[in-house]
């Protein structure tokens, strides 16, 4: 069998969909890369700005609220400080609190990198992601093959390609590392 892998390359964060107030309907807000910091006191209120994609609106996420200083390495709360590109990913990259903060995960910009599937010779075929994100493996699958939604399906059935984990590929999102078999006749 024959392996091969596909890293998924992400080319922006994913934005987060909720309701603007200016423009009166949910929209698309993408991540400024700015961190806010506002000290009371004893504590540190901390966010992440976000602009309304239509009108530019910034909405403020809540990365920690009310915490001791202390709690928090010095390096971080430089990084919080200096605007730091990569810490500012990492919580860009966070869907999981993207939900917390009440706002839906919209999709990323993706780039897959890695070769094209030849069908002369079984494939395990990994699929790598640095985040856990809300892609659909079956859009991965379809667009980097060239394959119809029924085509696609076709193969889902015949188990011509299936997941070593046991995951409906119809369905799955790209929550970590993906195996599949791939193996047609
Ligand atoms: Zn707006």
């Amino acid at each position: 069998m024959q392996k091969l892998t596909w890293d998924i390359q992400y080319l922006s964060p994913p934005s987060a969909i909720k309701y603007c107030k200016k423009c009166g309907k949910k929209t698309e807000h993408l991540c400024s890369g700015l961190f806010r910091i506002n000290a009371q006191r004893k504590y540190l209120d901390i966010w992440l700005i976000y602009k309304c994609s239509d009108c530019d609106s910034t909405w403020n996420m809540t990365i920690y609220s009310r915490i001791n200083p202390k709690s928090i390495t010095h390096e971080i709360l430089d990084g919080f400080n200096s605007n730091n590109r990569e810490l500012s990913k990492i919580y860009a990259m966070n869907t999981e609190l993207i939900r917390k903060n009440g706002a839906e995960v919209g999709l990323p910009k993706y780039k897959i990198l890695g070769d094209n599937i030849n069908f002369n010779t079984p494939i395990e075929l990994h699929i790598k992601s640095s985040y856990p994100s809300r892609l659909k493996v079956s859009s991965l699958l379809r667009e980097k093959m060239n394959l119809s939604q029924n085509a696609f399906e076709q193969m889902i059935t015949s188990g011509s390609i299936r997941s070593t984990s046991g995951l409906d590929l119809k369905k799955c999102r790209l929550q970590a590392d993906v195996i599949l078999i791939i193996d047609k006749e």
